[in-house]
């Protein structure tokens, strides 16, 4: 049999491995030299003018992001009811209520035509996620945003290399964070970044990154907020250097996958394909959704069932009111539909740079032979 497919596996090349090798013998390990350029790099890329600022992870970054926003206890965010359940984490750790949105079928992102309903005199701030790395629609969400003075952190932990009308996500938002974590589209092992385009907010980002030292002209350290401890090292940044050098040509490939997915699954109604986007569709993931009880079968039996023809199957996400902190909390799953049936009928095929075109029909040839 062949070998086995997972549904991610990050890119390193030996080239990266042996530049990695040479920050270790550098000495320097911590934060430095390569985090800065690695900032540098990741500010060109995204463009529109933003500063970037890299950290440990995503979901430090959104958590530092609302921080900055003047989120804080008492106050609401827009929340997607289906993401990572980090998109929703991050704000009940600031002591504030995510109050979710539903999401749409197809896109899987934030249905903006629900969110006024869902807003209040508390709100503060919507936090969009640019579901496996589809734009939301961030024209309607900022007219929304403007006319009820709302802030807008991106969860943009899917959509480095994403494009919304020809801009990059991250060039022309309030504050958006990305994602490193190894399963997204480039890796610095674990970290993420803040694009902001407000040098207060980058102010911010980096007292609250670094035990909230700000240091005096004559190079004094002072303490101006609790700041956490989220710097990314320097041989995290020297991997995220040449990731971002690949980036462009790891989605190209992405996209070329999603389009053979889409070939070969064109009328197998067993599965609900998701939205198609256009070229700015960075394909962090490819989704369909599987009505299990019609199939007569279960997810975790499908899962088994790929498993054993070597194919592994990803689930992403189940709906967050649906997780118990959240149901505890007195959400209902059922309350947001798309989100529900997302969260109990979402599959993730296998999708990576490195995988071959003939891997696309080894997964599209077990589908056809497991589902009816
Ligand atoms: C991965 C992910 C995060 C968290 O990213 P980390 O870098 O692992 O902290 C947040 N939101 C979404 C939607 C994600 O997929």
């Amino acid at each position: 049999m062949s070998e086995f497919l997972p549904f991610t596996r990050p890119s390193i090349d030996e080239e990266s491995i042996a530049a990695v090798a040479a920050v270790f013998r550098s000495g320097q390990l911590a934060s430095g030299t390569k985090v800065l350029a690695f900032e540098a790099a990741l500010a060109a890329y995204v463009g529109g003018g933003r500063s970037v600022r890299a950290l440990t992870s995503a979901t430090e970054g959104l958590e530092i992001a609302l921080a900055v926003a003047g989120v804080g206890e008492g106050d609401e965010v827009i929340v997607p009811a289906m993401s990572f359940a980090a998109s929703a984490n991050v704000v009940a750790r600031l002591r504030t209520t995510p109050v979710f949105v539903d999401v749409e079928l197809a896109t899987r992102n934030l249905d903006v035509a629900l969110i006024e309903r869902a807003l209040s005199a508390r709100t503060r701030a919507i936090m969009p996620v640019h579901f496996s790395g589809l734009a939301v629609d961030m024209d309607a969400l900022q007219e929304i945003a403007a006319r009820r003075r709302l802030r807008i952190v991106e969860d943009a932990a899917h959509a480095i290399g994403t494009r919304h009308r020809g801009r990059a996500i991250g060039s022309f938002g309030d504050l958006a964070v990305f994602s490193f974590h190894p399963n997204k589209n480039m890796t610095t092992i674990e970290g993420g970044a803040i694009a902001s385009a407000d040098p207060k907010a980058i102010e911010l980002i980096e007292r609250h990154r670094f035990h909230g030292i700000r240091r005096n002209a004559d190079g004094e350290i002072d303490v101006v907020l609790p700041g956490a401890k989220s710097n990314l090292s320097d041989i995290a940044a020297q991997v995220g250097i040449d990731q971002l050098k690949r980036l462009d040509g790891f989605n190209a490939r992405r996209r070329a996958l999603a389009a053979l997915y889409f070939d070969a699954l064109a009328g197998f109604d067993a599965l609900l394909l998701p939205a198609r986007g256009d070229d700015g569709h960075s394909w962090h993931m490819f989704t369909v959704l599987i009505d299990f009880d019609a199939q007569g079968t279960t997810r975790p039996a499908f899962q088994k069932a790929m498993a054993g023809r070597g194919i592994g199957i990803g689930v992403h996400y189940p709906s967050i009111p649906g997780l118990s902190y959240y149901r505890d909390q007195g959400y209902r799953s059922e309350d947001y539909p798309n989100a529900h049936r997302i969260g109990r009928e979402t599959v993730t095929l296998p999708l990576f740079p490195a995988m071959l075109d003939k891997d696309v029909a080894r997964v599209c040839a077990a589908l056809r032979a497991e589902l009816r």
